[in-house]
C-alpha cells in the first residue's frame, strides 16, 4: 500500500502503510531484513534498490513509508534515536551562525544538544515560552532560520500554538518543525497545522512497549525531504532494521493504546484534582490551543504537591504499579520526579522545574488500579 493512501482512515494506515505481504513468500509483516549489503547483478545491477543498509533497509523503508502516511508528509525517515533525528535535521537545514528559538522548557536532551554540542559549532539559539507568540516573534532575528516547538511540552505541558507559530515563521522566512513526541500523530497533525517538519522519539509512543530507542522525521516538503535523506546517509544516524521492525509493530496498535492512555489519564486527571495533597494538576484538556489542534490530550500529566519537593519524592517512591523510571509512553505505567531525574540536567538553567512536581506517564493497565495505587501513594 503506497503511503499517500489519505482516504484511508488512520488505524488501517497504522496497519498496511508501508508494508505490503511480501512478494516472495508472502510474509503478511515486513520481515526483519538484518543485512548489511546486497548482491549486485553486475556492476551497478541492483535488483531492487539496495546496495548497503545504512543507505537504505527494506524493513527502515516500510516504517518510514508508515510514518510519513501517518503524519501526512511525502517522507518519512527513520533514525537511531530521537536526538540523532533532531541533530541530524539541525545540520542539514542550519548553518554555523543561523539562529534557532526553542521552547523554554524543550525536552532536556534538546535544550543540551543545543547549548552543549550545536553551540560550539556556531549555532546560535533563543529559548522562550512559545505559549507566547509574541514574545516567540521578539525572539526572531535576521538570521533565524529555524522555529523549534514542542508541544505540549515537557514536563509542564504548556501548549504552543501550531498554526500561529507557522504564520510567524513565514513572515521571518524560516522553517517550523514541531516534536510530536507527547501527543503523537493520532492526537495531533503538526504538518496540517502549517508546520514544515515533525520530529518524533520514536523510542515513546510510537514504539510504545519501553523495548526501542529510535527517533523520525516527517516532511511535507520535496526539497527538505532531500537535503535531511542526504545529511541521514551522509551522517549514518539511521535505525537499524530491527529496531525499525519493533517501531512498526508498535505502531500498528497507536490508536488503540492512545485512546487507552488518555481513557486512564483523564480519570486520574479528575481524582487528582480533588485530592486535598494536590496543589495543582497540569493536563492540557482545558487549554483553548489544545482543545483546537489535538483530539484528545494525551497520557502525560503531571502535578505539583502541597508538601513540597520531599513529599513529591516519597509518592514516587511509594508506587507500586507505576514504575519509578525515565521515559514515557510505554504500555506500563511509570512514575518519577522531572527535577531530579529526567530534569536534572538543567538544574540552575531557565528551564529549572519546580521541585514539587511529580510525572505520570499513564500506561493502559485498569484505571481502577492505578487509580489505587496512586491513592495509596498519595495518602503517605
Ligand atoms: C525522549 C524525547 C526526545 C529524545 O528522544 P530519544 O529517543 O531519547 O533520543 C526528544 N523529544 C521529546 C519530547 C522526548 O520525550
Amino acid at each position: 500500500m503506497a503511503a499517500d493512501d489519505t482516504e484511508l482512515a488512520f488505524e488501517t494506515r497504522a496497519i498496511h502503510a508501508g508494508q505490503e505481504p511480501d512478494a516472495q513468500t508472502g510474509a503478511v509483516v515486513p520481515p526483519i531484513y538484518q543485512v548489511s549489503t546486497y548482491a549486485q547483478d553486475g556492476v551497478g545491477g541492483l535488483r531492487a534498490g539496495y546496495e548497503y543498509s545504512r543507505s537504505a533497509n527494506p524493513t527502515r523503508d516500510a516504517l518510514e513509508a508508515c510514518l510519513a502516511s501517518l503524519e501526512g508528509g511525502v517522507r518519512g525517515i527513520a533514525f537511531a534515536s530521537g536526538l540523532a533525528a533532531e541533530d541530524t535535521l539541525l545540520r542539514a537545514l542550519c548553518k554555523p551562525g543561523d539562529h534557532v528559538v526553542i521552547p523554554g522548557d524543550a525536552y532536556g536532551g534538546t535544550y543540551r544538544l543545543f547549548a552543549r554540542v550545536l553551540e560550539r559549532w556556531g549555532l546560535q539559539w533563543t529559548a522562550v515560552a512559545q505559549q507566547d507568540l509574541d514574545a516567540v516573534r521578539r525572539a526572531t532575528r535576521d538570521n533565524t532560520t529555524l522555529l523549534w516547538c514542542e508541544t505540549p511540552t515537557n514536563p509542564l505541558l504548556n501548549v504552543a500554538d501550531i498554526t500561529g507559530l507557522a504564520a510567524i515563521a513565514r513572515d521571518v522566512g524560516a522553517r517550523l518543525v514541531v516534536d510530536n513526541t507527547f501527543a503523537s500523530p493520532y492526537l495531533q497533525q503538526p504538518l496540517a497545522l502549517g508546520a514544515d517538519m515533525v520530529v518524533h522519539s520514536t523510542t515513546k509512543y510510537l514504539g510504545g512497549h519501553s523495548d526501542v530507542v529510535g527517533g523520525a522525521l516527517v516532511t511535507n516538503d520535496a526539497a527538505v525531504a532531500e537535503e535531511l535523506a542526504f545529511h541521514h546517509n551522509a551522517m549514518g544516524s539511521v535505525a537499524g532494521p530491527f529496531d525499525s521492525w519493533l517501531v512498526l509493530r508498535g505502531i500498528k496498535t497507536l490508536a488503540l493504546r492512545m485512546d487507552r492512555h488518555c481513557d486512564n489519564a483523564e480519570r486520574i486527571v479528575a481524582m487528582l484534582r480533588k485530592h486535598d495533597a494536590v496543589k495543582q494538576v497540569l493536563y492540557p484538556d482545558s487549554d483553548e490551543v489544545a482543545r483546537k489542534q489535538m483530539t484528545r490530550f494525551g497520557g502525560m500529566v503531571t502535578f505539583s504537591v502541597a508538601g513540597g519537593e520531599q513529599q513529591a519524592l516519597d509518592i514516587c517512591a511509594r508506587t507500586k504499579i507505576f514504575t519509578l523510571a525515565e521515559s514515557l509512553g510505554g504500555v506500563e505505567s511509570l512514575i518519577e520526579h522531572p527535577g531530579r531525574m529526567t530534569h536534572a540536567s538543567v538544574t540552575g538553567s531557565a528551564l529549572e522545574v519546580p521541585g514539587d512536581l511529580v510525572r505520570l506517564s499513564v500506561g493502559i493497565e485498569h484505571v481502577d488500579d492505578l487509580l489505587a495505587d496512586l491513592r495509596q501513594a498519595l495518602a503517605g
